[in-house]
This record gives structure tokens, sequence and C-alpha cells, in this order.
């Protein structure tokens, strides 16, 4: 495709004014801008034209080699590649134009422009979060508590009020990225020059560097402490749980605004009961005896100890549903149950009187032994029932 008259491009006369010219590319860009302009490969080659001819004509110099020589005139300020969007040096200047689209990725323009840019504006870094694990028996969790944590984090250095200046001393704008906090690097991809926008690792993204260190905290701006802080876990709560606390973790570096604390619960296991999400399930061992003649029996909850009332011929497996006894709703009403399981315990080692009422008890039994008339799956719903 031959190139086109960079004025015919932004539809000018010759003897356009700078406004005219920077007036005109701002109309071609808003009309042919990919956000308006979605998978239209047209529009995506009439934006990029657009900002070749603005690139020209905006540039004095380049405009007089290109109205004497034409397009031969300002081939080599692009390479053998022709325009690629590295060469356009306005992205700045049309950030309501061109803004929208920095940092898309997935997209060609996310290509062009580089992934590397997150719209970070050189400045204090906000400081790190810090973690920090709670473990909790079942019965806290079940109640709720207020938890005292200790911790070591980075606060404010007092000798230079967090500057990371010595006394006395200053900042200057940083010689690298010249106070933009941002260094540009140009690499090659399938789709043309990739402008890979990188924080400046001199300053960090600050834009400026202190002249001299602090001798407390070798100009870091923070120091490491000890700290307590409190903790209120709501009832209910359950292992991945997690409680921010704001602003408390590190400070950033050189008057950084501070990270937060993330208090992450861990739920320890418990010797007797089983979480089933809001439920408590618990397993109660009773004798042949008690289950055959039922007893009112003491239970423990998470809140203490419960009577519960076994009904004679009660069967192995049976659950007994205590309402209200499990964990309480995370934000919500109202509790979880505790589900109690029996378990019939089989005596051994049995002594010699036991061993005769057995016996005893087996010749009154006599041929009514259970299996011989029900089934096995008529007890078990009996059971479950
Ligand atoms: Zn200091
Ligand atoms: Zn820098």
């Amino acid at each position: 495709m031959a190139k086109r008259d960079y004025y015919e491009v932004l539809g000018l006369d010759r003897n356009a004014s700078p406004e005219e010219i920077k007036k005109a590319y701002r109309q071609m860009a808003l009309k042919y801008h990919p956000d308006r302009n979605p998978d239209d490969k047209d529009a995506e080659d009439k934006f990029k034209e657009a900002a070749e001819a603005y690139e020209v004509l905006s540039d004095a110099d380049k405009r007089v080699r290109y109205d004497r020589y034409g397009h031969q005139g300002v081939t080599s300020d692009f390479g053998a590649g022709g325009f690629q969007w590295t060469h356009f040096s306005h992205m700045g200047d049309f950030d309501d134009i061109l803004g929208s689209f920095f940092g898309r990725s997935g997209t060609i323009f996310g290509d062009l422009f580089g992934t590397a840019r997150t719209g970070r504006r050189a400045g204090p870094q906000r400081g790190s979060d810090l973690q920090v694990k709670v473990q909790l028996t079942l019965e806290e969790i079940a109640k709720g508590l207020q938890r005292t944590i200790s911790l070591k984090r980075l606060e404010g250095c007092e000798t230079c009020h967090g500057s990371g200046a010595k006394p006395g001393s200053g900042q200057k704008t940083c010689p690298v990225c010249r106070g933009t906090g941002e260094v540009r690097q140009v690499s090659q991809s399938f789709f043309g020059s990739v402008i890979n926008v990188a924080v400046c690792a001199q300053c960090r993204g600050e834009g400026k560097v202190i002249e001299q260190p602090c001798p407390t905290c070798r100009g870091e701006g923070r120091v490491q402490k000890s700290v307590t802080l409190n903790v209120r876990i709501p009832a209910g709560v359950s292992s991945g749980n997690y409680i921010p606390l704001r602003e408390q973790g590190n400070v950033g570096p050189r008057g950084g605004p501070p990270g937060d604390v993330i208090v992450l619960i861990e739920e320890e296991e418990h010797p007797h009961f089983d979480r089933h999400g809001n439920d408590i399930v618990y397993e109660l061992p009773i004798s042949f005896s008690q289950a055959a003649l039922g007893d009112a029996m003491e239970v423990p909850t998470l809140t203490g100890k419960v009577k519960l009332h076994i009904p004679p011929g009660t069967q192995p497996g049976k659950v007994f549903r205590m309402r209200g006894k499990g964990i309480p709703h995370l934000n919500g009403y109202g509790n979880g149950d505790q589900l109690v399981k029996v378990i019939v315990w089989t005596p051994t080692n049995l002594g010699e009187r036991e061993k005769k009422l057995f016996r005893e008890l087996a010749t009154l039994e006599g041929g009514k032994a259970p299996a011989a008339d029900k089934s096995f799956f008529e007890r078990l719903k009996e059971a479950l029932g």
C-alpha cells in the first residue's frame, strides 16, 4: 500500500498551523480509537496512520524535511520497519484519548504498549501486608473472642521522620528517570516494537533519590518494631477466613502509606467434635443395657454439658439432633445443630457374673433374634429415622 500524504491523512492544507494539526489529529484519534471500533482492522490502521502523520507534522524539523522531500525525508526517523508506536512521542499529551487503552492486556494494544504499564505514578510506595495466623478451638469459634497478637512490623524511622534522608540533607530528582519513576525499554515482538514501561530501579518509582542516607534506617525511612494488636474475631469463623486490620502492616519506604495486617483463621482439630459446616457431630458411646433400657445421659457440647434422653431400644448409629447447639452462623442469625451419633459399645473381657447374665439373656431371647423377623434395611431405616 502506497503511503498517503500526511496532510491528506489529517485532512489539512499544507499551510496548517500547529494548533490546526493538533486539533485534526485529536479528531482522527477519537474517530478511529480502537475502543470505538472493536475488531476493525481498517480503523486500527487509520488510527496508527494518523499518529504517524501527527508525529511528523507536529515536529518543526521533521515537517520541513517532509515538505521538501516527502516521505523520503523522514524514513530515517522510523527505521526499516517504518513508523511504530514506539516512535510516537505524544503518548502523554492525549491521555484522555490514548489513555483508555494503556495497560489493556489480551488485545493488540496491550501488546503494542507493553503490558508492564500499570498506570502507577511516581511517589511513595505503599508498605507490604503482613499475614498472621491465629489458631482457634471450636469452643472459641462458637463464642467469638478478642485476641491479642504480637508481630514485628516496619514503622517510620524517628531519626529522619520517615524521609530516609540524613537530617540536614535533602532529596534530589532521580538522575536515571528524571523524576518520572519509570524507564522505557523498547523490544521487538510479533506486532512490532513494544515499549516496556518498568519501574525505575534507581529510585524504585519514587522519582527522587536522597542525597545522604539516614544513619539509623540506612535510607529506608523505616525500622522494625515489635507491636501487639487487638483483633476481634466474630463467632462462626472457619479455617481460611481472614480479618484485615487496615493500615496496620509495614509502612512503605520513605513515607509510603502502611499496608494491612491480614489475620488468617486456622481451626484446631477438636478431640471429640467434628465440624460439618455449622453443625457439630459427636459420637456418643453407650452400653448394650443403656441402648436396650434407655438412659438420661450428659453430653458435652461447645457450651457445656447438656442432658440427652436416650429412649429404650435405641439402635447403633441412631442420630439425635440437638437444635441450636452447633456453631453460630457467621454474619447471620441462629446456630447450627449438634448431631449425636450413638455408638453401642460391645463389652470385652467379661467377668464370670457378666458372662452368666449374658447367657441367661441369650436363652430368654431364644429364637426371636432381630434378624429373624426384620430385614437389615428395615432395621437400618429405623435406626436412622
Ligand atoms: Zn531514618
Ligand atoms: Zn528514577
